[in-house]
Formats: structure tokens, sequence, C-alpha cells
């Protein structure tokens, strides 16, 4: 089809039966901005309709040019899913997804109609997409697995080209790394992340990204040993001395979810908001 609406130019189609749309909202945290899907063509999935940016809603009308089934999102922080209650609301189309936790930067407007767990499926004419439940960036988190082409939409599970904030409580480093290591297991051709391009080495990738998280795991535990008793705030510093002091407030949140990994692990203590070796 042709686009001459909002939609025009900002498309991308990746394969017959899946298309791109990037939101536009680009970010230090978002990257070029967030990439909302669309499977099928008589009848579409939309995932990961975005933040309520009323232009974005009208392009993923517009580039669907057909009836919109249902709308799937892989979790709740604002660059996700703030568009997904109201394109349901215009366009009849079921909300599935997991419910909205408690908390900072999450959508509480989402509420989905059917509750997503993990390896069930969504059987249409044309495609069948299962999902994977991915804790660990987000509690709440899916990924999807498009069955025909073998890829997963990975949301913010697994990005390209950077490393994602894991934000505790909701966020939880041991979860993500065994979620890494599941999708990794999982033989895909392709990741369709939430940001970014399509990633065709996910193995590749994946190792990279839990490479780099153990590394600086280990970064954190040489650390605590040489400077015991610190705050999690007086650790960023040994820790993050590659990362720009603008960033200390994310640096906190990254280093505050390894302690508590490794506390998990055995490996740290906590006595009155200070660290030691476990
Ligand atoms: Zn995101």
């Amino acid at each position: 089809m042709t686009a001459f609406g909002p939609a025009m130019g900002r498309f991308t189609e990746l394969r017959p039966g899946i298309r791109r749309l990037v939101a536009p909202n680009p970010s230090i945290m978002t990257g070029p901005g967030t990439n909302t899907y669309l499977f099928g063509s008589e009848e579409i999935a939309v995932l990961d309709p975005g933040p309520m940016i009323d232009s974005h809603i009208e392009a993923i009308i517009e580039l669907a040019d057909a009836p919109i089934g249902w709308i799937l999102v892989t979790h709740t922080h604002p660059d996700h899913s703030p568009a997904a209650n109201v394109l349901a609301q215009i366009t009849g189309g079921e909300l599935i997804g997991r419910p909205t936790p408690e908390g900072p930067h999450q959508d509480a407007t989402f509420s989905p109609q059917f509750l997503v767990s993990d390896g069930e499926r969504l059987e249409t004419d044309e495609f069948v997409i299962e999902a994977f439940h991915t804790p660990g960036h987000a509690s709440n988190h899916v990924c999807y697995l498009h069955e025909e082409s073998n890829w997963l939409f990975t949301g913010d599970h697994v990005i390209d080209g950077s490393t994602v904030v894991i934000d505790p409580p909701d966020g939880n480093m041991k979860q993500y790394i065994e979620s890494l290591r599941r999708v990794r297991g999982l033989d895909c051709d392709a990741l369709g992340p939430g940001h970014g391009e399509i990633i065709r080495d996910p193995e590749r990738v994946i190792d990279w990204i839990i490479g780099h998280r153990l590394q600086r795991e280990s970064k954190v535990a040489a650390a605590l040993t040489a400077n015991p008793n610190l705050t999690t705030r007086e650790l960023v510093p040994h820790v993050y001395k590659d990362v720009d002091k603008k960033l200390y407030g994310w640096a906190e949140r990254s280093l505050l979810a390894h302690l508590l990994k490794l506390e998990e692990d055995g490996a740290a203590a906590r006595t009155d908001d200070r660290w030691s070796p476990g």
C-alpha cells in the first residue's frame, strides 16, 4: 500500500507481513524512537503502539489499512504502552499483555483484556504469535515470537546497540540474565527490538549483553572488596568510571540492580544501606 498521511516515509516493510513504524519520540533512552510493529495484512496485530502521540496513533491506523484485531504490549513503560488503550478504543482491537505493576515509570492506563501467560499463542489465518514471559527489564515483560519468520520481538529485553536500564525493584538483574539465556536458547533467526534495527545475529548480540553485564558485576564485586561499607550512591564512581557523570542517576539504579543480584547470590551483604562483600 502507499501511505499519504502521517505514516508516509516513516514505515519499513521488514519482510512480507511484518512492518515497522517508528514513533516520533527519539531520546537518549529511546534511541531513534519506539518501534511499533504491524503483523499481517487482512487483520492486523499491532505490537507496542508506543507513547500517547496522536500523530503516531493516526499513522498506525493509516498504515494498518485493515481492521486491527489485536494490540500486543511487551511491557508497560511509558514509551511502549500508553497509546494502547486509545488505539483499542478507536479500533476495537483486543489488548494483550500483562497488567501494570505498582511503582514509578509505569503506564497506569494499561489494562489487558487478555492477560497473556508464558507459552500462549495467538493463532490467526495469516500468522501465529507465541508469548514468552521475560522478566528482568520489567517484571511484566513479554517477548513475542512470530512463528512464520522465526523472529522474536523483544521490546526492551534486547535492544540494538546498547544496554537497557534495570531499575529495581521492578527491574531485576538476576531474572534479566536468566531471561536473556532463555531467549538465546530459542534459536531465532532475528530479533525485532523495541528500539533500533532488526538484529540478524541474535546469539552474538545476546552473548555480548550477558558478557557486558557479568563484566560489570565483577567490577561491582571488586569495588565492594576495595571500598567496603559505602552506600550505593558512594559506590557509583568506583564502578562507573567510564560513564558520563550526567548519567550517574541511572548508573546508581543499575548498580543497585547488580548489588541486589550479588546479595541474592550470597556475594554481597547490606547493613543500614551500606554494602560489603558477602
Ligand atoms: Zn523502551
